[in-house]
């Protein structure tokens, strides 16, 4: 007899999905909303739910306080019975502003979910998108790094030396009706979405959009549920345009338009498999202190490297673009030039080269203020670290990973700003062909560098704006790659 499974004794999974809109509309103009979304996912015996908000981080910056995880699981326990390992709870990541009462809504939407709940068949796949983002961090000629931000400058063009590496796949669940019709739409991206938009009015950036293009291209009621990636180092492109209006819109179309050629590959089929792993891993935390000494240090050099000149700004402007525009006649026509030749005299030239010295005595000291900028604004964020972990009087910090797999779709979860080569990593390592990775889950430890990032640790937002020590990596990619196995 050959194998004859019909349909109907194949067992599925069931799902159920809902989104409610948590935009702040009394905190100023609004572009497009911010929403909680759920995804929530059953078989027989467990009950899985996924839950996207439209916001920073869950816990420690922004609106949501770190109160929020575990008051809404305790919730989802006593009024759904859902355990708290089974909720995994992923911040977009994009800087809009939401209502304070996060817990209600999220509860009030996963009951949505749950009330909704229809068997489906379910599908995983990649896509592709490389032109809406770059790596913020640029490898300088000198050794250093440093990263794209507002906070700060970019240094001279000749000082850079190369770029690092992103991540193009888009990772991709399907999850179909019985009749084909399209419930929802996972998918698992790395950027930070924080473009904006050009009335700088409150956005869910980048996501926003890119779930808007794939719901209303799919089945009526489909929701797209967005789970950021490893974007710690990954902006948008152009993130500092000063010459168009910086708008999320066309990059997040990109993502959604993407996503959906992915979507439209995928053959969605009965499949059960549903498992979740939930693991406490305790990561050390870096003494900043030498580090902070040594930006000290530096500060004072850069302080007494400012030379006084005799321009200011206004002159300074000037003599720069003459020279610019005529490096061989700056200050008058050429023929005055060369009437001075004739006459045996340099007075034009020796206002030439003195004025020459000037600008660049002034713009050493733009180069040093900007350096100074940078600086300051690093070692802001290492002290605030630093002086978390002397208040906290632990040298740890606890952290919640989750593994998770829908049939083919495998997930490995982390709460911190996880970077691009770290993702790539735990891709690599996985024996699961469809895996992906996502940060900011179930908490927030800020900023997770590589061994090899934080080595420039003071220089850029990733290594400063973080609390780990080196060794974090090596154990969280073992762990990963550990849960990923159990799976
Ligand atoms: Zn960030």
């Amino acid at each position: 007899m050959p194998n004859s499974v019909s349909a109907a004794d194949a067992s599925t999974l069931s799902a159920g999905a809902a989104k409610i809109d948590i935009t702040d509309y009394s905190a100023g103009p609004v572009n497009d909303p911010l929403y909680v979304k759920v995804v929530a996912i059953k078989d027989d015996s467990l009950t899985t739910v996924l839950i996207s908000v439209d916001a920073v981080a869950i816990g420690e910056i922004g609106r949501i306080k770190n109160d929020y995880l575990p008051t809404m699981r305790k919730r989802l326990e006593s009024e759904l019975g859902i355990p708290p390992s089974h909720v995994l709870v992923n911040a977009s990541h994009c800087h809009g502003v939401i209502l304070p009462d996060i817990t209600d809504h999220t509860v009030r939407a996963v009951k949505e979910a749950i009330s909704h709940m229809t068997p489906v068949r379910i599908g995983a796949g990649s896509g592709s998108e490389n032109r809406i983002m770059e790596n913020r961090r640029l490898k300088l000629k000198n050794g250093q790094e440093i990263d794209v931000r507002h906070a700060y400058s970019l240094p001279p063009d000749e000082e850079v030396a190369g770029v690092g590496a992103t991540d193009p796949e888009i990772g991709v669940l399907r999850l179909d009706r019985e009749n084909g019709e399209t419930l929802a739409v996972i998918y698992n991206f790395a950027c930070h979405p924080i473009q904006g938009v050009p009335n700088g009015a409150n956005t869910a950036d980048i996501i926003g959009y890119a779930s808007q293009v794939i719901e209303d291209n799919l089945s009526e009621g489909t929701l797209a549920l967005f789970l950021q990636g490893c974007a710690g180092d990954i902006n948008p492109a152009y993130y500092k345009d000063v010459d168009h209006p910086r708008s999320a819109e066309p990059l997040g179309n990109l993502l959604g338009l993407s996503t959906l050629k992915a979507v439209r590959q995928i053959e969605c089929k009965p499949d059960n498999r549903l498992a979740m792993l939930n693991q406490t891993l305790t990561l050390p935390r870096s003494d900043l202190a030498d580090k902070i000494a040594e930006l000290d240090a530096e500060e004072r050099r850069l302080l007494g490297n400012l030379q006084g000149t005799t321009l200011n700004f206004k002159t300074f402007m000037s003599l720069m673009l003459k020279h610019k525009l005529s490096p061989e006649f700056p200050s008058y026509y050429s023929h005055r030039y060369l009437y001075d030749e004739v006459q045996e005299r340099s007075d034009l030239r020796s206002l030439d080269a003195q004025n020459r010295k000037a600008v660049q005595a002034y713009l050493q000291n733009v180069f040093t203020m900007e350096k100074l900028t940078r600086l300051q604004a690093n070692r802001a964020l290492l002290r605030k670290h630093q002086t978390n972990m002397v208040d906290s009087g632990k040298r740890t910090i606890d952290v919640e990973v989750t593994a998770l797999r829908i049939g083919d779709f495998v997930l490995l979860t982390f709460p911190g700003e996880l970077t691009s080569p770290v993702g790539m990593n735990i891709k690599g390592n996985s024996p699961h062909d469809l895996t992906y990775v996502a940060g900011y889950t179930n908490g927030y430890i800020y900023y997770c560098p590589t061994v090899e990032q934080m080595q420039n640790r003071g220089g850029a937002q990733e290594d400063s704006d973080c609390l780990l020590a080196p060794e974090w990596q090596e154990k969280f990619e073992t762990t990963a790659a550990e849960m990923l196995k159990q799976l």
